[in-house]
């Protein structure tokens, strides 16, 4: 009888191992770094069991291991959205003042979950939400719901409410008699910003995220908003907790600051000059150009994309990457997501190389270079033996054909499959 339960057992677990263990045979793999043909992949549990040739997996594959036979296909590792805003949902469907002012959080949350589930379909098993823009700390919540599994979404880096000095940023240009409430929370001074950062870490944040400059005052153009100092403290206090910090910035003076106040990653960036790429290659500062957001909204001002002259702002933007690039920046990919839809998120991917990057390079920034600025590439990012099994299978080859990315096949989050 003991006998006959210990043969149970076995069964059991033989069963288990198996149905846990694949073994993907796509036509090339792309490891996060170059591509590889005729290389497969085995994934046992949540886990990279192995990433070798056809010819070596084929003969070590067990013969429990289901093979899994993907012609004409791809094989990356999870893409990693880099600057996403999961509350936010596109300006041309409601402006950006009236989702913060109008919406309730009850809402913006249902619509984050929908949004959370986009962005994984389409390959994105990890994201950096870079702010709630006036829905709280509703990310923490929505974090953990889908790492209980309650609801399907990427891993998340989540920034909560984001750091801002006081009177800088909006919903703005309203009467000067009334509190309006805003899309980030204020912090000035030493006290109050040590006790914020503090307040944001504890509450979940995984990284601060501040805004460097912004278009402030009546006079609409943007100017830098903390000092040195003020950013120097907010790193400090941050770093002793072991949270990175990464700042919106668009001015040179703005970006100056946020690199010589020690952030990791600047964000926009638009009018960076050849001064400050260098100084971002000397401090090791990522660049995450966000192209799509202000391709979406130009477009959302009349423009027409592909029937018009570029405007001044494109053609600029144009230049200052193409700057940045040949400086030698380290390129995180990051689109701005919520600017325009969640789940379109390939669309920065087709802007970078529309702009002047190659798609491995493209490709690159989405997954390892990305896992190495956020700090977790010891789990995900490439394909190696050892890292979580988040992997993307799409039709066709997007080293060849960037878009070839939009053909998503398969998605698998710690090995499950997700779609
Ligand atoms: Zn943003």
């Amino acid at each position: 009888m003991r006998v006959f339960y210990i043969l149970l057992v076995v069964l059991f677990f033989e069963k288990s191992f198996a149905q846990n263990s694949l073994y993907l045979k796509p036509d090339r793999v792309f490891d996060g770094e170059k591509v590889w043909e005729k290389y497969g992949v085995i994934i046992k549990g949540n886990k990279i069991e192995a990433f070798d040739s056809f010819s070596n997996l084929d003969k070590s594959v067990l013969k429990d291991v289901k093979v899994i036979e993907l012609k004409n296909c791809t094989l990356l590792p999870g893409l990693i959205e880099g600057h996403t805003h999961l509350f936010l949902h596109p300006y041309n469907e409601v402006t950006w003042d009236d989702q913060v002012l109008k919406e309730a959080r009850s809402y913006r949350t249902a619509r984050a979950v929908v949004h959370a589930e986009k962005t994984l379909k389409a390959g994105f098993t990890t994201a950096r939400d870079l702010g709630t823009e006036g829905a709280e700390f509703d990310d923490v919540g929505l974090k953990k719901a889908i790492e209980d599994g309650l609801i399907l979404g990427p891993k998340l880096l989540i920034a909560t409410k984001a750091l801002i000095a006081t009177g800088s940023y909006g919903p703005r240009n309203f009467s000067p008699d009334i509190k309006i409430p805003q899309g980030a929370e204020e912090a000035d001074g030493n006290d109050d910003i040590i006790k914020k950062t503090r307040n944001q870490i504890g509450k979940g944040a995984d990284l601060i995220k501040i805004y460097a400059d912004y278009r402030w005052g009546l006079r609409g153009e943007a100017a830098p908003t903390f000092t040195i100092q003020e950013i120097k403290l907010i790193v400090e206090t941050a770093q002793s907790a072991g949270r990175p910090t990464v700042a919106h910035a668009a001015t040179p003076e703005g970006m100056r600051r946020a690199i010589l106040g020690g952030v990791e990653t600047i964000e926009h960036g638009d009018n960076g000059t050849p001064e400050i790429w260098k100084m971002m290659v000397e401090k090791g500062v990522y660049f995450c150009p966000t192209l799509a957001a202000g391709d979406a909204i130009l477009q959302y001002r009349g423009w027409k994309k592909g029937i018009e002259e570029e405007p001044e702002r494109i053609k600029k933007k144009r230049v200052s990457f193409k700057q940045a690039i040949e400086a030698g920046v380290k390129i995180c990919f990051g689109g701005d997501v919520g600017v325009f839809a969640h789940g379109d998120n390939a669309r920065e991917l087709e802007m970078l190389v529309e702009y002047g990057m190659t798609s491995t390079e493209a490709l690159k920034s989405a997954t390892s270079i990305n896992a190495d600025a956020f700090h977790i590439e010891k789990e995900v990012g490439r394909v190696k033996k050892g890292l979580m099994a988040d992997i993307l299978i799409v039709e066709g080859n997007p080293i060849q054909n960037i878009s070839d990315i939009r053909k998503v096949k398969h998605v698998y989050k710690n090995g499950a499959l997700v779609n």
